[in-house]
């Protein structure tokens, strides 16, 4: 048919136009019939090759701003040995997890603000971080902290959470103590940041403890606050000085996390 057209018109400008058409109907056939042969061949993305999703992260350098924290006998502050922590931990952990820090400069966070980071990414774990101050100088070592709320004498449940404390005529706080329901978790992770951290920065291991600690008690993953060690004893402060000391602790620290994620999965 179609040279039938091109032959018996050859000198007709319009049946030369329908020819060139009946050729693109012919092409946009073959297109056609090929597209589902071609589409059955390809190989389905199994699950296994899907992008994994990273674990995310959320490190709180405690203090900043108005705010230095502890201030060690030659002056160093708090507020700077935690934020240097955290980003070093953050340069480790980058490849692997996604992190996140509640402040990245000198500059005061509340303490709300902070839980409120670590719910917003929905971070797998959280870790607050501290350089401790004690009266005196006295108080030195390394202790770690998870978060367990004062027996308020409101019933056994170990949390409660928002909408029904009109009942106890008390002023409803959303998330609070959302904090017990990873209790168990948040436990693995403090054994393991002591386990790896202690005898890094102090000689002193203070061990771990439980403590009703505000920044914690609203956080919906694991979470812990690391006292890396105490600034306000001299001995304590003179070692943070010491080039590699806080990358140590920042490694350590790392290492833990690593080694939670490996365990708690
Ligand atoms: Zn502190």
């Amino acid at each position: 048919m179609l040279s039938w057209v091109s032959m018996s018109c050859r000198n007709c400008a319009m049946f030369d136009y329908w020819a060139l058409i009946s050729r693109l109907v012919c092409l946009l056939l073959l297109v056609w019939v090929s597209v589902p042969i071609s589409a059955s061949s390809a190989q389905p993305i199994s699950p296994a090759e899907e992008l994994p999703v990273r674990k995310v992260v959320v490190l709180d350098p405690g203090h900043g701003g108005h705010d230095p924290g502890a201030v060690g006998p030659s002056g160093l502050a708090e507020k700077l040995v935690a934020l240097s922590v955290a980003q070093e931990i953050r340069e480790i952990l980058s490849p692997t997890y996604e992190v996140h820090l509640t402040r990245d400069d000198d500059y005061s966070v509340d303490i709300e603000r902070r839980t409120e980071v670590a719910n917003h990414y929905r971070a797998d774990v959280f870790i607050s971080i501290h350089v401790g101050g004690a009266f005196g100088h006295q108080g030195r070592g390394t202790v770690i902290f998870y978060h367990r709320r004062r027996n308020t004498g409101l019933g056994s449940t170990p949390y409660r959470q928002y909408g029904n404390s009109w009942e106890t005529g008390e002023k409803p706080v959303l998330w609070e103590n959302i904090q017990g329901k990873h209790t168990a978790e948040s436990q693995l992770l403090a054994e393991l940041v002591h386990r790896h951290l202690t005898g890094k920065l102090s000689p002193v291991d203070e061990g771990i403890r439980e403590a009703p600690l505000l920044v914690l008690k609203g956080a919906d993953m694991p979470a812990i606050l690391v006292e890396i060690a105490h600034l306000s004893h001299p001995a304590e402060e003179a070692q943070l000085r010491k080039p590699g000391v806080i990358s140590a602790a920042a490694q350590a620290i790392s290492e833990a996390i690593k080694e939670y994620f490996r365990k708690a999965d």
